[in-house]
């Protein structure tokens, strides 16, 4: 009989040291109704554990959420063909594909940091919800040159370290990959570009020519079409994994934010990555690392598997 459930320790150091990896097996060989059928090392500091149990996907995780193990992140999920084909990976944008966030490269540039900061208190005082304090932060770029602000932004972005070979190796599988951002289509098609993606979608910015100089031109300060917010970011996955022919089950979401939990909870798997804490409880899986490529470990790839898939 096939295990039903697998467990993967990632640890955020070098190596899994023996003293973790006894406490994790006797924490898990103590509870009631799950045995340990095998364990598989994936990496100095990746290993999986293989479980027979009649318990769910969800209070294995909530049990093993109570483990105290240290510098690791502890994946729970179900032990079924999808866990290793991934039909369609969708990232975030902002503080996930890219370290930073591009409303706050706009923001410094257009030298309103002080009013953008005080809307996103608002909208984090929950004064403001998402669409409101996008409409607040657009309109306080209006005016401002497209071409010069696109150069600017795109040359300050700094693509999060493993994700280059995350998007490489996983489209050498023949999976899918897209973003879909909260910020704006100029960036989101950038990075696709960028890292070969097939999809990319964000909000659009309205523009209009300068009236002070012919052929020059600037934000308008509001967006056009449907705002990407955490429904929006639901539905596009699903429409793609529709479009792309790909079982939900092996579709993925990865975010930091709370606008990536709706997503994360109609894929067949998410991960929260280096999230706020709210965002890490309620994902299906966190990954706190310095690297997205260690995405390939919850997937349960070997490091031998990962260089041959990189090679
Ligand atoms: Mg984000």
């Amino acid at each position: 009989m096939t295990s039903q459930i697998v467990v993967t320790v990632i640890g955020h150091g070098v190596r899994l040291s023996e003293e973790l990896k006894q406490k994790i097996t006797t924490f898990l060989s103590g509870l009631e109704d799950v045995k340990i059928d095998s364990e598989a090392v994936l990496s100095a500091r990746a290993q999986d554990y293989f479980l027979s149990t009649s318990r769910s996907v969800a209070s294995l995780r909530e049990l093993v959420g109570s483990l105290d193990a240290g510098d690791v992140d502890i994946v729970v999920q179900e032990n079924s063909k999808f866990r290793k084909e991934k039909g369609l990976v969708v990232f975030d944008m902002d503080s996930t594909l890219i370290y930073q966030e591009v409303i706050e490269l706009i923001a410094a540039y257009a030298q309103v940091e002080e009013k953008v900061a005080e809307i996103t208190e608002r909208a984090m005082n929950n004064e403001l919800d998402f669409t409101q304090s996008l409409a607040e932060r657009v309109g306080l770029l209006k005016g401002i040159k497209t071409a010069t602000l696109y150069d600017e932004i795109k040359q300050k972005l700094r693509v999060t370290q493993g994700v280059p070979e995350l998007c490489r190796g996983l489209k050498k599988t023949g999976c899918k990959l897209a973003v879909l951002s909260g910020g704006f289509t100029p960036f989101a098609n950038h990075m696709k570009e960028a890292l070969e993606l097939d999809f990319a979608r964000a909000n659009v910015l309205a523009t209009e020519n300068d009236p002070a100089q012919a052929g020059v031109e600037v934000l308008s300060g509001y967006t056009v079409g449907d705002v990407v917010d955490g429904e929006c970011k639901a539905e596009t996955l699903l429409q793609l994994a529709r479009e792309y022919s790909v079982p939900v089950e092996a579709t993925v979401m990865v975010g930091d934010g709370g606008n990536d939990l709706p997503a994360m909870g109609v894929a067949g798997f998410g991960i929260a990555w280096n999230a706020k804490a709210k965002v890490q409880q309620a994902a299906p899986a966190k990954l706190n690392t310095k690297s997205l490529q260690d995405a390939f470990y919850m997937f349960g790839y070997t490091d031998a598997e990962i260089s041959e898939l990189l090679a």
